[in-house]
């Protein structure tokens, strides 16, 4: 029997309270590889990207070029605000297109902290108000972090600037062309070390395949891409997982005062 139309609504509307907000194939579709990310927009009023090593494909475009069109739009930016305007317009990232994003979220907090903190994507929330972490993990974050006395001493971004349809993971080649914005926003800052929240983050960040479980809690050195930047970067847990585990939080806590320590002792051995 067909369910009535208002039946199905009520369906439709217990599913999205549950997270279940998109269509999706049982397998992440890498849309980069199968040549159906636009390319990427010309840069207005910025240097031509510079020439890859690596010819493009023949079966679509190579994400070698796509993240050299990305460090050229990013290094052209002065500021954050001419930083969020290349973000927005970057056509380069096949999550804008992907269905399930509607704007570009970019960072909150301060443009002079002293930790960025570097999460794994936004999620429905996230994607409504423009901004990173601010449903119920964002929340929990807020929370921990203020009860380490570092509310207003981080600035909150993303490993990649669009929601991920689902909720899933984004894909090593999504963080691949939004990294050189990522790095970008790190050098605008100038931070005395990152806090990447999550796996995702994490084996992103440090180029690892190693586990958040064995990762967090111990400092690690990051370098951005041209080598020009190193900083001291801590993998914690991420706070959706401790919504569902909570007597994880014991172990993220543990990290944020880690962090805390080094922050405002930073003469003392690690
Ligand atoms: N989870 C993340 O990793 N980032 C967000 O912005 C929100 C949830």
């Amino acid at each position: 029997m067909d369910p009535s139309p208002a039946a199905a609504e009520s369906l439709l509307a217990f599913w999205a309270e549950a997270g279940v907000d998109a269509m999706l194939l049982e397998e992440p579709v890498d849309r980069i590889a199968a040549g159906r990310a636009a390319p990427p927009r010309p840069a207005q009023r910025t240097p031509a990207p510079a020439p890859s090593a690596t010819p493009a494909a023949a079966s679509g475009p190579d994400v070698s070029l796509i993240v050299e069109q990305a460090r050229a739009l990013a290094a052209a930016a002065p500021d954050f605000e001419a930083l969020a305007a290349a973000i927005a317009a970057f056509d380069g990232c096949p999550l804008k297109t992907a269905g399930a994003a509607s704007q570009s979220v970019f960072f909150r907090g301060d443009p002079a902290a002293p930790i960025v903190v570097v999460g794994e994507g936004p999620g429905q929330e996230e994607d409504r108000q423009g901004k990173p972490f601010v449903g119920r993990a964002g929340q929990l974050l807020d929370r921990m972090l203020a009860a380490a006395g570092l509310a207003d001493r981080v600035f909150i971004t993303n490993t990649v600037f669009w929601r991920p349809p689902g909720n899933r993971d984004p894909l090593a080649q999504e963080q691949a062309v939004c990294r050189p914005f990522l790095e970008r926003a790190i050098a605008l800052v100038q931070p005395k070390m990152l806090l990447l929240v999550g796996a995702p983050s994490a084996k992103s960040m440090l180029g690892t395949e190693q586990g958040i479980l064995s990762l967090r809690g111990r400092w690690h050195e990051w370098r951005s891409g041209d080598g020009a930047l190193e900083l001291p970067a801590l993998p914690t847990l991420h706070p959706a997982f401790l919504l569902r585990q909570p007597a994880a939080k014991k172990r993220a806590w543990a990290d944020l005062l880690t962090l805390a320590e080094r922050l405002d002792r930073p003469d003392r051995p690690a």
